[in-house]
Parts: structure tokens; C-alpha cells; sequence
């Protein structure tokens, strides 16, 4: 199960108000997308779900459960950023293999679940490699696999593609697109790109100052903004 469900959620940076009271509901195993112009709160609110940031006001709730006062790593949720931030010095194994490594989780179960992962991920031929000798986009599939490998319910991406060259991030939305296939897992999609968010998404959600300003299924939003700035931000402007 993966149910997100934000009730009236704000966030505050002392007098900055930057989320507004964001009411939102995602269905296990949804596809969905938040766009909006670079400060409207994308990344905070992501950060408030994962639990990096507290909500001001308002709860997070998964699965029916509230879970405001839960640690990160209780709320079975993954996060993937933009910067990669491998382990240079470890292996790509090792990289995928860090946050079971932490759990304490016994050797031989790791060894599986690292290698399982890697076949999803079409790695299994660079585990002993280092980050250094992948490509951006093979790095960035480590980066994934080791927020795959806790086997998370919901994972959230803040612009996972956005330090790839054009080619590359065709490849990885395929690839992506296939894992969100595979996994059957929530997932929630930062990008500031029109083609992630018309080709990836069960439904969009459009941020504009700390508001939602709509939400719906990618041709509902094109063809039917409710407003000029839907309209400008991704619609078909009439
Ligand atoms: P986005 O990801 O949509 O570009 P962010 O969520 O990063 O936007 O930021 C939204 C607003 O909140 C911006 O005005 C940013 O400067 C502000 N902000 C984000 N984090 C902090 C923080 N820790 N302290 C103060 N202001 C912040
Ligand atoms: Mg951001």
C-alpha cells in the first residue's frame, strides 16, 4: 500500500509563507507529477512527505495513518534528488547496499536484495565498479536502486533528470515509466519538464505560489486549463 493523503498542509520559514494549505489525495500506486515555477514550494512540500521538514499546520497521513510525529526512515518512503550524492570511494554494490547496511540487516539477505535490484535496474554487470567509471544515467540508477532496495511504498523525485543531456533523459523516462510498471509502487514526480510531466503522469499536480492551482489527468490540463496561468504553465493556450 502506498496512500498519500495531505490534509490542509502549510509551511512557514518565519514570516515566508510558502506553502498555503495544500489538500491533496494520491491512490496507491498513482503516477503523479508536481509542476510549477522554480520557489512555489515543490521541494518543501516534498520534504514535509518525506519528513525532512515539519508541517506547520495541516497532517500527512499514509495508509489511513497520521504520521506528522514519524521519523523519515519509519514512513516508508524513499527520496531520489537531483545531485546523485553516491559514495565515490564504495562500489556500486556497496552504494546500493549503504541504507541495508545501516538496518543491520544480515549479509546474505543484502547480497539477494542488492542483486535483485541491480537486475531491475540493468546493473548487474557494474556492481563492483565504482560511480566514477558510470555514465550520468547509469549513476543515476544507483542513486534509485538504493532508494529501491528498502522496497519503499511511496518514492518521491525532486528533478531526478535534470543534470542529464537530452538523449539520456528519453532513456531514463522510458526507464523510469517501466520501474513505476514493475515496482507498483506511489510515486511522486518533481520536474520543471513539460515532456516528463505530459508523458509520465496519471494526473499533474500544478503548484503556484504555495497553492495548488490545478490538478488533473495530463490532456485534462492541456486541454481544459481552469486558468491563464494552467494555461501558460502547460496548457494549450487558446
Ligand atoms: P521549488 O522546489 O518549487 O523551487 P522550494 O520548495 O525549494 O521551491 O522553495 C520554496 C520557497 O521556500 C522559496 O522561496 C525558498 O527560498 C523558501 N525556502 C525553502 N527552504 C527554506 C528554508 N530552509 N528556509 C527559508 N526559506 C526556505
Ligand atoms: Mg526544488
Amino acid at each position: 500500500m502506498g496512500q498519500l493523503y495531505l490534509n490542509k498542509v502549510t509551511k512557514s520559514f518565519g514570516d515566508l509563507d510558502v506553502i498555503k494549505g495544500v489538500t491533496l489525495d494520491i491512490q496507491d500506486g498513482e503516477f503523479v507529477v508536481f509542476v510549477g515555477p522554480s520557489g512555489c514550494g515543490k521541494s518543501t512540500l516534498l520534504r514535509i512527505i518525506a519528513g525532512l521538514d515539519d508541517a506547520t499546520q495541516g497532517d500527512i497521513v499514509i495508509d489511513g495513518l497520521k504520521v506528522n510525529d514519524l521519523a523519515p526512515v519509519n514512513r516508508g518512503i524513499a527520496m531520489v534528488f537531483q545531485s546523485y550524492a553516491l559514495y565515490p570511494h564504495m562500489s556500486v554494490f556497496e552504494n546500493i547496499a549503504f541504507p541495508l547496511r545501516v538496518e543491520k540487516m544480515p549479509e546474505a539477505q543484502i547480497k539477494e536484495k542488492v542483486e535483485s535490484v541491480a537486475q531491475v535496474l540493468q546493473l548487474d554487470q557494474r556492481l563492483q565498479q565504482k560511480p566514477g567509471m558510470l555514465s550520468g544515467g547509469q549513476r543515476q540508477r544507483v542513486a534509485i536502486g538504493r532508494a529501491i532496495v528498502r522496497e519503499p511504498k511511496i518514492f518521491l523525485f525532486d528533478e531526478p533528470l535534470s543534470n542529464l543531456d537530452a538523449a539520456l533523459r528519453a532513456d531514463m523516462r522510458i526507464e523510469l515509466t517501466k520501474l513505476h510498471h514493475d515496482l507498483a509502487a506511489t510515486m511522486i514526480y518533481v520536474t520543471h519538464d513539460q515532456v516528463e510531466a505530459m508523458t509520465m503522469a496519471d494526473r499533474i499536480v500544478v503548484l503556484n505560489g504555495g497553492y495548488i492551482a490545478q490538478t488533473g489527468k495530463p490532456l485534462e490540463l492541456y486541454h481544459k486549463p481552469q486558468n491563464m496561468f494552467v494555461a501558460g504553465f502547460i496548457g494549450n493556450p487558446k
